[in-house]
């Protein structure tokens, strides 16, 4: 889920916030035509570039109508698979409307089935990735936090980023499928499994049901209640993937495309080569992207970034004065089932981690050294996913503690992590300097 998703391009200030520069009193608001999303013709492959900006959508009329906004995704990806360019993809194998598991694929068909966002998704393609790496290569499509992830292990060797090619998605943010099914069902007063799509547009959750209806609420008003996004998609950093080969997101898709387009930024020169082979081989269709649309682009990623330091601050600021009995107190009830490790994209450590040979499980788990060495462990690592709160069965608020210990060594720093190829700061401590 995403706050302004399909926010009015131009950067509209989000939801529930007045417009800027209202017209002077007793003079009619002036009417300036949209700013149009794209100039030029359709472009080929050879006119495409590394850190160029574009407007894409697939060819295929279906892939248009089930894609999150045009289809290019997934364009890219058919292409990618189709000629060649990668031995599989992964792919979203949806269960329901809320929730899909990722599956690894060498059909064309199954990558079409999978256009459309789900906003109700964490599916940590890293961990997943782990399992095939280096037998094979492999296309996938990611969020920014994902990427981060593999860019983590990337670092400590465990993914090769040559074999794999990646979309980012720009994200918003996303939500659990519990709280989203609660949500329905009490807030929007719909049977959840009546739900048939769902979107964002103007800072709104609009619901779909299977008669065709629409059902909308703001979604600043849904996280009053704590009904929106997973709270650190809240304060997360990274909004649009440029850590991938090709970002792609709907932010900067004016009105004349929207919906019906994606915007693409080449990361890279692999980017750039899969966005020409979807081009021709006559995948997708892609042009220019107007400066408007850059601009409209990275303002409305301004205004989601300085959220989250809004909410960043709200959080953590008042944790300062926290102790290590409060620390001892949150872990209190943990079982040790040790999911937060399993589930942890950065965590590159196998069974025979330092968290868990120096663990004793005579040790009561507030105070165990799994948890004293994972917080630190986690300190360059942690990409803020919060994936790690998500499955806790004890439901202890983890990422916010990893993110205490790390928020000040990453900040202090400038250490945005899996955001690129620089060698984590633990790494780097030479043993002659400690002394
Ligand atoms: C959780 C989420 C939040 C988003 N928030 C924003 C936003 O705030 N602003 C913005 O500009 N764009 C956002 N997007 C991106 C946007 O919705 C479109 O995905 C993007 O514009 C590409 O559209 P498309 O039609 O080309 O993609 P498609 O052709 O529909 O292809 C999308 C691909 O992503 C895969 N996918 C779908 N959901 C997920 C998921 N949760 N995790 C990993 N892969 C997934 C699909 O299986 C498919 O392969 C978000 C996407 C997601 C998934
Ligand atoms: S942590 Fe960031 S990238 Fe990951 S799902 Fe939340 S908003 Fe998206
Ligand atoms: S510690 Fe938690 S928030 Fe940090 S990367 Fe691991 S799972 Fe994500
Ligand atoms: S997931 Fe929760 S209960 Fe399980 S080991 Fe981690 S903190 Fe303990």
């Amino acid at each position: 889920m995403s706050a302004p998703e399909n926010a009015a391009p131009a950067g509209a200030p989000p939801a529930g916030k007045p417009p800027e520069g209202k017209p002077p009193e007793g003079k009619p608001p002036e009417k300036k035509p949209p700013a149009p999303s794209t100039v030029g013709d359709l472009l080929k492959g050879s006119d495409i570039k590394v850190g160029g900006k574009y407007i894409g959508w697939s060819v295929r009329e279906e892939v248009r109508k089930e894609g999150g906004s045009g289809g290019l995704v997934t364009s890219v990806l058919a292409g990618a698979l189709d000629k060649g360019l990668v031995e599989h993809v992964v792919v979203l194998k949806k269960s329901s409307q809320y929730e899909a598991v990722p599956v690894l694929t060498s059909n064309v068909e199954d990558v079409y089935a999978s256009a459309g966002s789900m906003h109700m998704l964490i599916s940590n393609p890293t961990k997943y990735l782990r399992q095939f790496q280096n037998d094979a290569t492999i296309a996938l499509a990611v969020k920014p936090c994902d990427m981060r992830g593999i860019r983590e292990q990337h670092k400590r060797n465990m993914i090769d980023l040559d074999k794999i090619f990646t979309i980012g998605l720009n994200c918003g943010g996303t939500m659990m499928p519990y709280k989203i099914r609660k949500v329905t069902e009490e807030v929007y007063g719909v049977n959840p499994d009546d739900v048939r799509a769902e979107e964002i547009e103007k800072g709104k959750l609009i619901l779909e049901t299977v008669d065709g209806e629409h059902h909308a609420e703001s979604i600043d008003e849904l996280e009053e209640e704590d009904n929106g996004r997973r709270e650190n998609c809240r304060y997360c950093v990274v909004k649009i993937a440029t850590n991938s080969d090709l970002a792609c997101g709907n932010w900067g898709v004016m009105p004349d495309y929207a919906g019906k387009g994606t915007f693409v930024e080449v990361m890279t020169e692999k980017g750039a080569e899969f966005l020409k082979n979807a081009i021709d081989g006559g995948y997708a269709e892609v042009k220019e992207a107007s400066e408007p649309a850059a601009e409209a682009r990275g303002k409305v990623n301004g205004i989601m970034l300085k959220m989250s330091a809004k909410t960043k601050e709200e959080i953590f600021v008042p944790l300062h004065s926290q102790t290590f009995d409060d620390f001892k107190k949150e872990l209190v009830n943990c079982i040790g089932c040790g999911a937060c490790k399993t589930v942890c994209p950065p965590c590159a450590c196998g069974t025979e981690a330092k968290c868990t040979a120096f663990n004793d499980p005579a040790d009561s788990y507030d105070i165990s050294l799994f948890h004293m060495i994972r917080f630190l462990h986690l300190m360059d690592s942690c990409v803020g996913c919060g994936q790690c709160s998500d499955v806790c069965p004890a439901d202890i608020p983890l990422a916010r503690l990893y993110r205490k210990f790390a928020n000040p060594l990453q900040d202090e720093l400038n250490y945005v992590t899996g955001m690129d190829d620089r060698t984590p700061p633990f790494f780097e401590i030479k043993l002659e300097e400690v002394h």
